[in-house]
């Protein structure tokens, strides 16, 4: 912190500075009401129609002050804005008076900077980020972090409620993606207090965040959940791991445009919706891996197609490059598609920036040829450890393994692919098959009659995921990672 006055002056300090500062917590005072009652029209020059904006800055031998204000018509929304700007006026104010004399010994003047970061997220949808730095007689300034949102097509500020759908599983959820966000995150990671982190993100009235069109940003004061050296700590949530967590009216009205995949996602969401799996049903996900082979995919798409079974293909970036409409045609037929990364590389030799390339190529391509963003992946040789999961997990693909293996691979043989996989199965199983070799192909038709007989019912991995996650658990044995 700062270097101590000796007691014998400090005593007479506090006399000094009593009076002097009389004088600056009334210009400071003054200031902070102008900014309080906006009186100019708001004008419509604005590029964000009904919201308007003003600085206001000062300079005296004490300090210097720069605020910027945006404000409405609307005296309820801008009151709470006001309110906070208010308050960080008063600490400055505050600081001034604890710390004049030093301010002076030291020839430094004090300094509030308040700056603001507008971003329309929608229709008369804006999120204002203020940013308020203020140092007074102390060694290291304060960062101060917060957001409103106002929605002028309600004139009101949106609260929490209103952004994001508050249960407990939510809060949980939401908790966890907060902090594998802080923790994935180099230069803070080791600062954090994971104790106090947890307290502060368990209570949602402590959690101050905003939200743009990329996501939602978290913030936490200096020392509120890590160690000072770490500063005051923003933990960015991408739309997309988000966005199941928002309030649905909020999610459909800022109708976030992420490219054309989030709106086909939405699409793909209710077509999900409506064939809610029954969570006493028998299951089972069909996966290919390493397509699409030009000859083998349609062969297997036409098997599928007349048991209306639906399945998973887990395909190559190199092979989507080549074979953009056979992707498009196994997407259109309602399959899920994975990624299996660009070249089939073993993932767990590689550095972590190759694997990143590894995984984000292909989902490239495939969103490409499809419109879909895969949400899923399979390493290659289901080659895993804690740091492919980990990077698959930040790029928002959750690793899957399997629970049978067709070794389709190995015998090439449809007789004994259908014995591998009959004499394995059991509800919830996710079977791996591929779909590059003929006798695989040869092997389907009969596979999905056994399977259909045993009273089966062929889905795609997501939904298997999803009927786990209600019912807590997935299948018992084998490979699932
Ligand atoms: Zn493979």
């Amino acid at each position: 912190m700062i270097r101590r006055i000796k007691l014998p002056g400090w005593i007479v300090i506090v006399f000094l500075v009593s009076g002097i500062i009389f004088g600056v917590n009334q210009s400071v005072a003054q200031v902070l009401k102008e900014s309080s009652e906006p009186n100019e029209k708001i004008a419509d020059s604005s590029v964000y129609p009904g919201l308007n904006i003003k600085t206001q800055t000062k300079e005296t031998d004490l300090y210097t002050f720069s605020v910027s204000q945006p404000y409405t018509e609307n005296k309820q929304i801008n009151k709470p804005i006001d309110e906070w700007i208010d308050q960080q006026k008063k600490e400055f104010t505050t600081g001034i008076k604890d710390w004049k004399n030093m301010l002076e010994e030291n020839d430094f003047r004090a300094h509030l900077n308040i700056q603001v970061e507008t971003e329309k997220i929608a229709d008369k949808i804006y999120t204002l980020e203020f940013e308020s730095y203020q140092i007074t007689g102390g060694a290291n300034g304060m960062t101060k972090m917060k957001s409103f949102l106002i929605d002028l097509n309600q004139n009101k500020l949106l609260q929490l409620d209103d952004v994001f759908q508050l249960n407990e599983a939510s809060i949980k959820d939401i908790q966890k993606l907060i902090l594998d966000e802080l923790h994935s995150n180099q230069e803070i990671s080791s600062y954090i207090f994971d104790d106090m982190a947890e307290k502060v993100l368990k209570d949602p009235e402590k959690w101050e965040c905003s939200v743009s069109r990329k996501g939602v940003t978290f913030y936490f004061d200096e020392y509120e959940i890590a160690a000072g050296a770490a500063g005051a700590i923003k933990a960015e949530i991408p739309m997309k791991k988000i966005k199941p967590y928002l309030n649905e009216k909020f999610a459909k009205k800022i109708d976030v445009k992420i490219p054309e995949k989030e709106n086909r996602k939405e699409e793909e969401q209710q077509t999900k919706d409506t064939v809610k799996l029954d969570p006493d049903g028998k299951y089972v996900a069909l996966t290919f891996d390493d397509g699409p082979h030009r000859a083998v995919t349609p062969r297997i798409l036409d098997a599928l197609k007349k048991h209306d079974a639906k399945a998973t293909f887990f395909m190559l970036g190199s092979q989507v490059e080549y074979y953009p409409s056979l992707a498009n045609k196994v997407a259109e037929a309602g399959h899920e598609i994975g990624n299996h990364t660009m070249n089939h590389q073993d993932l767990t030799v590689l550095q972590p920036n190759k694997i990143s390339e590894e995984i984000q190529q292909p989902s490239r391509i495939i969103q490409k040829a499809t419109g879909k963003t895969p949400t899923l992946l399979r390493p290659p040789y289901g080659a895993s450890n804690d740091n492919v999961k980990q990077i698959a997990t930040d790029l928002g693909l959750p690793v899957v393994m399997w629970s049978v293996d067709s070794f389709d691979w190995k015998s090439r043989n449809a007789a004994a692919v259908n014995e591998e996989v009959m004499s394995n199965v059991a509800p919830g199983s996710i079977v791996l098959l591929h779909d590059i070799h003929s006798s695989t192909a040869d092997a389907l038709p009969q596979l999905l009659s056994s399977l259909e007989k045993q009273g089966y019912q062929m889905v795609t991995v997501s939904q298997l995921l999803e009927l786990w996650d209600e019912k807590g658990v997935g299948p018992h044995y084998g490979k699932i990672g």
